[in-house]
């Protein structure tokens, strides 16, 4: 495989970034670094400012207020035309009437490059996406994954300083979605190329990211590796978007250095403290950290109310005195009915948060 590309990745840096369209602001004083050959995701619901972020660092749309870097040049007024960026879209965007050869080299065909490089580049383009031999079809006689994957080719070919994706899987189905993130890592990886990707399924950022920035309504609410975020939220809205955290109201009781002796429901757990004062706080409690025991072992009584088998491990709805949980348990051979009374006890995923919204 050929590995001519990459060596040009930049970073990407926004300084106090707004976005207002009229009255209504779209982002909303947003400052983040993207390192170098690093992969960063722009995670959160619906609207809350990630396209448009996205679109930013392209130069699609140009901002309101604040400064955006790529690498050593502020490119706050530059159009797109004059940003060495490219972006994959959700449609994918392919020109139906052109073979995916052409489709390829669509971009050196536009800047005039001699019409043998730009087929050898168009061909190592679709070698690295695992398409070799596909270049002379056109893009309806390839499914779905395939033609993701010209675009992705598309993109890569012109080695850009920045690679956006926006969505990238949304038209994929679950199977393939998995598959095709992991190609856009190992290829980000293997060339070391500095992707800013845009999703709002969080487990897609997590599998994929050095770095994850959540947005909530126009603003940053954390970013962090994916390992901060799910261990260390920051606050309700993070702790509950990544990870299905069941939300306890909890106290800390005590704190001791950097552990903090709380409790959910009278029930005693030691977890991390990070800072907090003692307390009333809200317990981020891990659908596996959650560990349910026949009756009579101890800890708090509950009831499942829902159970289901996945194969690889079994989820139940418990209706406990701390409010409803959801619970992931991998001793499938120990199987708990709905209706069965059992005793729940809290592992060590647990996570505080400030109780406040
Ligand atoms: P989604 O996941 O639904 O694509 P998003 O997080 O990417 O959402 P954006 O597309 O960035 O959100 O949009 C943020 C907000 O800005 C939305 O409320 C949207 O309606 C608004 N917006 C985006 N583009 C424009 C525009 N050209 N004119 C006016 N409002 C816009």
């Amino acid at each position: 495989m050929s590995t001519t590309f990459g060596g040009r990745a930049a970073s990407v840096r926004f300084d106090r970034v707004t976005k207002a369209f009229g009255d209504f602001v779209a982002v909303d004083s947003v400052s983040f670094e993207v390192d170098a050959g690093s992969l960063a995701t722009l995670l959160g619901p619906s609207g809350c400012g990630k396209t448009t972020t996205l679109r930013m660092i392209a130069g699609l749309e140009l901002s309101t207020a604040g400064r955006i870097w790529i690498g050593e040049h502020d490119v706050t007024g530059l159009p797109a035309t004059r940003r060495d960026v490219s972006m994959v879209f959700q449609s994918y965007a392919l020109f139906p009437h052109m073979t995916v050869m052409e489709n390829v080299a669509y971009g050196f065909t536009v800047s005039g490059t001699p019409k043998a490089e730009a087929r050898e580049r168009a061909e190592q383009g679709l070698a690295l996406v695992g398409l070799k031999g596909f270049g002379a079809r056109l893009p309806s006689e390839l499914s779905g994954g395939q033609q993701q994957r010209v675009a992705v080719a598309r993109a890569l070919v012109l080695e850009p300083e920045v690679l956006l994706f926006d969505e990238p899987l949304s038209n994929l189905d679950a199977k393939l979605r998995r598959r095709v993130r992991e190609e856009i890592r190992d290829i980000q990886r293997s060339l070391g190329l500095t992707v800013v990707y845009v999703t709002h399924d969080q487990e897609e950022a997590l599998a994929v990211s050095d770095k994850v920035i959540v947005m909530r309504n126009a603003a940053i609410a954390q970013e962090g590796t994916p390992r901060e975020l799910y261990e260390q939220p920051a606050d309700r809205f993070v702790a509950d978007f990544i990870g299905d955290a069941n939300l306890v109201e909890a106290e800390i009781r005590s704190v001791d250095g950097d552990l903090a002796r709380v409790s959910i429901g009278g029930v005693e757990v030691r977890v991390p403290g990070r800072g907090l004062p003692v307390g009333r706080v809200l317990a981020a409690i891990r659908p596996e950290a959650v560990l349910l025991e026949g009756q009579g072992g101890g800890g708090l009584a509950g009831t499942v109310r829902k159970a289901a088998y996945l194969g690889k491990h079994l989820e139940y709805t418990v209706d406990s005195p701390v409010g409803e949980l959801f619970v992931i348990d991998r001793r499938i051979d120990d199987p708990r009915p709905a209706g069965a009374g059992v005793a729940i006890r809290f592992g060590d995923r647990i996570a505080l948060v400030p109780d406040a919204d």
